[in-house]
């Protein structure tokens, strides 16, 4: 089976059949090459219902877990996007096909980098790169219609609420180190409606409002 095939096959099976069902998103499924964005040991497993390895003890996230991830943000096309974990790039190729702009934080410079090229040769250019600890966000660059975190948090990062447009939403794993539940935080005048969407093991945030090194 050629990449192709095996991506619309993973769309088909792993993402629209287990419900989701925004044609945006599943475009944009359709559209990544998502065995360029994990190492060559394992590239064929590529399109595999599950995560990766991508090195320096970090995963790509499992396909579902992207599209869940991403269908709670509704996005339209016009959002300024924080991505905080960018690993791979993956969701980032994702996101940037969704949104209009994404910003996106990693901390392990090396992943960045790889993550960064691989955007660059598929030609994405409406992403901007930064590398720190995303639990603090990117204050200079806020206020974002949407926030991503693709590590584990205990709790939802007071910052990152701060830098949220009323109105948006936050989606991001909160619990253990070992184990989590996907979230969805939308902040209304006020106050912040809380849903969760799945159980989820990702790995920990390291950072101010995360876990310890
Ligand atoms: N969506 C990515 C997930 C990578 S795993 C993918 O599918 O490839 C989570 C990533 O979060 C790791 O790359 C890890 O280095 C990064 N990370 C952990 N703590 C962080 C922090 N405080 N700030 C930014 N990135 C962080």
């Amino acid at each position: 089976m050629t990449y192709q095939e095996q991506r619309e096959r993973m769309v088909e099976e792993q993402i629209r059949q287990r419900g989701i069902s925004d044609e945006r998103l599943l475009a944009a499924l359709r559209r990544v090459p998502r065995h360029l964005f994990v190492p060559d040991e394992v590239r064929h497993q590529a399109y595999a219902d599950h995560p990766l390895p991508i090195g320096e003890g970090q995963t790509i996230s499992q396909p579902y877990m992207v599209a869940l991830t991403l269908n709670s943000l509704k996005l339209q096309g016009h959002e300024r996007i924080l991505e905080v974990g960018s690993g791979s790039g993956y969701q980032t190729a994702i996101l940037a096909e969704l949104a209009l702009e994404v910003h996106a934080v990693e901390r392990l410079v090396a992943l960045l980098k790889g993550a960064q090229e691989c955007l660059e040769k598929l030609g994405y250019w409406n992403v901007h790169w930064s590398v720190t600890d995303g639990s603090l966000g990117l204050p200079e660059l806020a206020p974002f219609d949407g926030i991503v975190v693709s590590a584990a948090v205990p709790e939802v990062p007071q910052p990152l609420i701060s830098q949220l447009v009323t109105g948006g939403r936050i989606v991001l794993p909160i619990g253990s180190r070992e184990t989590q539940m996907l979230t969805e935080i939308r902040k209304v005048d006020g106050s912040l409606a809380r849903q969760e969407i799945a159980s989820c093991v990702f790995v920990p945030l390291i950072g101010r409002f995360g876990w310890p090194a």
